[in-house]
């Protein structure tokens, strides 16, 4: 620790005696913490001494089977440690930067090179020990290409034989070495405070070490088989207190109260289909007949609409608003943007033209007056479609009678503003919508009480977008070839993989290549950027003027919104498109292509030969559903659905896909314990029951605690 960070310690730290060590302490009270790191402590969710022992590995190195460099030849797949003796950052011919450093050990020396890392040089000192696994191929000489690599800082750690090393998420400023030494430091003195929840049957029915146990072996492991039994375990817990949530909801909704039966008077409904400008798909018909008979039913609806960016859901969304509004009930429907808000204010409104029924929009942008009237008309008895955003969560907002609540983009809000919204209403039906497609069963393992409809089919007369992968190399014609689609009036997009929480990865930052843009290929014509960092009214803003026609490129990180409809966009050009998902893919380029005109999606970059293959493969196809399964299969959930994206069970470990075998051995446990002991009020149950409520808001409610 540095002096700097010592003497702060010294001053705000809190003073009096020390209290005694707990899982509740905070890390501020550890050895080896001072204000400085408990702040990047915070940043990775650990506030607490129990949050260290569940900050657990993402992978780990195995040092056990250390190949000795001299003995590392070309073709080989290796591990080696060793101590580095010279590291620099050399430039290629094709202007890529490479990262490269000279190895060490008793037996001889090799060579590392990491292309395209040069911000490496930052983190790797001469002097430090690295552990790295990767190919050796020849290039002048033996030359490894670490696939992965740890470092383990000047010291040695003593990582002979028979060691595994666990590797932690990190973050700037707090590396992995630092972190691992903190959880070991701590490790002996936590583990005897940590208590069993579960109950000795479950863990010799499911097969898992006790907890205690399971702790040790992820942080400190005697072999890689041992580190993931020890995961296992941890996964298990998650994943069963899922399950006994969702089978417990859905005993609570088979048995308790319904919902309200709406009468399908084929009045407002029949009008809208015979004004429609257009047939309903297969799909469409099949989810209206599904919302129509969950509405019909005294049981309340909670029913998932599903489908593909495009697939046309808001006019499915329309016809159940009319279900309620012709039994003389009001509705609800929800956006997680203001722009989104309109747009569907707009569009919906126009589909009801003819049918004599303007919706009331409740945003935040409205003045007092606005607002003041559509409050009005909510508070008023009568059917009335209110569309807004999360301005319709707010306290003032007072429905006579809510009969229906649609979310859409429904990932975008948490558990608590979707049941704060339908709480304003006597047990409305729910309508969620999501564009995000995952398959049908795991969207019943992360939603479980819902039903499912899926658009599987898309409008017809769509054009297919044409996707393309290019070389750098093809810079300046895919430049041309955008600016040859401006001249013909349409409208760009230019999207670059900025992470706003990322780590200072050396990707060329939206912004420089911005201004590299503007001076460049796109002087001349009226560009915007568009990111994260911007304020969200800002966003709006320029999202407007866009959709206005008033700016001709917008520049962007992927917050472009999605749902946004901008007819006359025809081309996006994508930016180190290895970054991204395939299904963020997939999503960004539903920005284009959705109207008349022939729309382009161009993968600018050059890329790894993996990458290239998945690329490939998303330039094949349009179908959400199969690039969501390539995904899945590829990057596993956490990527599917994004850091950001709200509404999912706290998954931190467990992953329902790949733990699938897991998963379902938690669902029949499940469903055994909740037949015995629908309460899980048995004694031996304390310890499941107490971490279910503190991890599920909703466990209170449902196993009646408290
Ligand atoms: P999403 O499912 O992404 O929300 P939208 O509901 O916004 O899709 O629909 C996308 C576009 O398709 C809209 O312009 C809508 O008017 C149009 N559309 C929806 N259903 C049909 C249909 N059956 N035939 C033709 N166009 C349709
Ligand atoms: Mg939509």
């Amino acid at each position: 620790m540095s002096s700097a960070d010592a003497d702060d310690r010294r001053r705000r730290r809190p003073t009096g005696p020390a209290p005694r060590l707990t899982l509740d302490t905070p890390v501020t009270y550890l050895k080896g913490v001072g204000p400085a790191r408990s702040a990047m402590l915070a940043r990775l969710g650990i506030t607490v001494a129990g949050d260290l022992l569940r900050h657990v590995p993402h992978r780990y190195e195995d040092a056990t089977t250390v190949t000795r460099i001299n003995d590392a030849s070309v073709g080989a797949d290796v591990t080696v440690l060793g101590q580095v003796i010279a590291k620099g950052v050399l430039p290629t011919r094709k202007g890529l930067r490479v990262f490269q450093a000279v190895l060490q050990d008793a037996s001889g020396m090799l060579e590392l090179a990491w292309p395209g890392q040069p911000f490496l040089d930052r983190q790797i000192e001469k002097g430090d020990w690295l552990l790295a696994t990767g190919p050796v191929r020849f290039f002048h000489g033996r030359r490894l290409q670490p696939r992965e690599f740890v470092n383990l800082g000047p010291e040695e750690e003593g990582t002979g034989e028979g060691r595994v090393l666990a590797v932690y998420p990190s973050t700037e400023g707090l590396s992995v070495r630092v972190l691992r030494a903190l959880v070991l430091q701590h490790l002996d003195a936590l583990l005897p405070l940590v208590e069993e929840p579960l109950d000795a049957a479950l863990l010799a029915a499911a097969d898992v070490p006790p907890l205690r146990e399971a702790l040790r072996m992820v942080h400190r492991p005697q072999s890689v088989a041992e580190a993931h039994r020890g995961r296992a375990r941890l996964a298990f817990e998650e994943l069963l207190c899922v399950q006994l949530l969702h089978r417990r909801a859905n005993q609570v909704t088979r048995t308790a109260r319904g919902g309200r039966a709406f009468v399908n008077r084929r009045q407002l409904t029949s009008q809208l289909r015979a004004s429609l400008p257009y047939q309903l798909t297969h799909a469409q018909v099949r989810a209206v007949r599904e919302i129509v008979a969950d509405m019909g039913s005294a049981r309340r609806m909670h029913r998932l609409l599903q489908g593909d960016v495009g697939a046309g859901k808001t006019v499915v969304a329309v016809f159940a608003a009319l279900l309620a509004m012709e039994n003389d009930a009001q509705v609800a429907f929800m956006a997680p943007t203001e722009l989104l808000a309109e747009q569907h204010a707009r569009s919906i409104g126009a589909l009801l033209g003819p049918l004599g029924i303007v919706p009331v929009l409740l945003t935040g942008r409205l003045g007092a007056r606005e607002r003041r009237e559509a409050l009005t008309r909510l508070a008023q008895a009568g059917p009335v479609l209110a569309i807004g955003t999360h301005a319709l969560l707010q306290d003032g907002v007072t429905f006579a009678d809510l009969g229906l609540v649609i979310i859409d983009e429904q990932h975008r809000f948490g558990v608590e503003q979707r049941a704060q919204l339908s709480a304003k209403g006597a047990h409305p039906d729910v309508l969620l919508m999501s564009a995000t497609p995952i398959p049908r069963s795991l969207a019943l393992t992360l939603y479980g009480d819902l039903d499912v409809s899926v658009l599987d089919e898309r409008p017809p007369g769509r054009q297919p977008v044409t996707t393309v992968v290019r070389p750098e190399a093809g810079r300046a014609k895919v430049f041309e070839f955008l600016a040859a689609q401006l001249d013909a009036g349409r409208q760009a997009y230019v999207v670059y993989p900025l992470i706003e929480t990322s780590e200072k990865v050396d990707l060329k930052a939206a912004t420089t290549m911005f201004d590299a843009l503007v001076q460049g290929p796109l002087a001349e014509r009226r560009v915007a950027l568009l990111h994260g960092r911007l304020a969200a009214d800002e966003r709006d803003d320029i999202m407007r003027r866009f959709l206005a026609g008033d700016i001709d490129v917008l520049v962007s990180t992927t917050v472009i919104e999605v749902g946004i409809d901008v007819g006359n966009a025809s081309v996006m050009v994508i930016e180190h498109p290895e970054r991204f998902g395939l299904s963020q893919l997939h999503q960004l380029r539903g920005r284009v292509g959705r109207g008349a005109a022939q729309s382009y999606c161009i993968l600018l970059g050059d890329v790894g030969t993996e990458a290239a293959e998945r690329l490939a493969l998303f330039a094949s196809t349009e179908d959400g559903f199969a690039i969501a399964r390539a995904d899945l299969e590829m990057r596993g959930m956490g990527d599917l659905f994004g850091a950001k994206q709200h509404g999912l069970p706290a998954f931190r470990i467990a992953d329902p896909l790949r733990d699938e075998a897991l998963n379902e051995t938690a669902r029949v446990l499940a469903e055994q314990l909740l037949q015995r002991d629908p309460l899980l009020e048995a004694p031996a149950q304390r310890g499941l029951r107490h971490l279910l409520t503190v991890g599920y808001g909703r466990a209170l409610e449902l196993f009646a605690i408290g």
